[in-house]
């Protein structure tokens, strides 16, 4: 994608939803909802072609925030939720929307599925290393040495899990790290993750200003790769390893055959829903 991402007639604020968001003051998930809808707005997409399924925790709100279908669902479940969606209407413009933890934990074994399915599906993980929701324990991505949970009260104690190397190792065509102090190239990168046809990663950095307030100078030290996007899975696996986790940018994208139900399946739909029928 190049050029402005809100050039098209068809307003980002037409894709917010007249839901006041809940979230704290500064809280990178703003960043993210700006980012959607100017990246469905650049797309023009038409609202009741487009579906937003999340999981459970405070970035997991914003489907309500969003004008199209939305699907508020189960902890970690959203990935398969939204293959289950895709699969009955690939017509629709599926995204997943959530958090670390519940991606990466209670979801983690549909992430790595997901991603080697290779359903045409672009989901969005706001990382802020932590359970905001549930007042701050550490998370999948939470450093091991991050004191300052109770829960954890010398540090989770184990390596972080590397949200971007995992989807490398499970198969993701389409792997992106984007940060909210940054919405605009967010935006692009959500645009170029929608285009993209397969399953598109994207980790995005989002302070949690409440429980993680040292996020904040993310928007000091946050840069971009200084390398451009590779299909070489081997250059990406020694680019995701010699990163700290702060640089932004498509690191890798590869084109492979996409996972479509088969055209049976909709009579197959109907046949279990007759099934359930009192
Ligand atoms: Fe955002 Fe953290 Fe507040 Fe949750 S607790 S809304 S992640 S700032």
């Amino acid at each position: 994608m190049s050029g402005n991402p809100v050039a098209s007639p068809v307003t980002a604020k037409q894709f917010k939803s007249e839901i006041k968001p809940v979230w704290c003051p500064g809280c990178g998930d703003f960043s993210v909802l700006s980012a959607v809808t100017k990246a469905l707005a650049y797309l023009a997409l038409p609202q009741q072609n487009v579906a937003l399924v999340s999981g459970i925790g405070c970035s997991s709100r914003l489907p309500a925030y969003v004008s199209v279908y939305g699907f508020h669902g189960v902890h970690g479940r959203a990935l398969a939720v939204a293959s289950g969606l895709k699969a009955a209407r690939p017509d629709l413009t599926v995204l997943v929307a959530g958090g670390d933890g519940d991606g990466f934990s209670i979801g983690g074994n549909h992430f790595l599925h997901a991603c080697r399915r290779n359903m045409n599906l672009t989901y969005i993980v706001m990382d802020n290393e932590v359970y905001g929701m549930t007042k701050g324990q550490a998370s999948p991505t939470t450093s091991p040495d991050w004191a300052k949970s109770m829960l954890t009260p010398h540090g989770p104690g184990v390596p972080s899990f590397n949200p971007a190397a995992i989807a490398l190792a499970s198969g993701a065509t389409f792997i992106a790290r984007g940060f909210t102090g940054k919405p605009n190239d967010l935006a692009k990168l959500i645009v170029d993750a929608i285009q993209h046809p397969g399953f598109s990663f994207i980790q995005a950095l989002s302070p949690c200003t409440t429980y993680r307030p040292e996020q904040n100078e993310w928007k000091k030290i946050v840069r971009p790769f200084d390398a451009d996007v590779t299909a070489d899975p081997i250059e990406a696996a020694q680019r995701i390893q010699a990163d700290d986790g702060l640089s932004t940018g498509l690191i890798y994208q590869t084109r492979l055959p996409v996972w479509q139900p088969p055209n049976s399946i909709s009579a197959e739909i109907e046949q279990l829903e007759r099934g359930f029928q009192i």
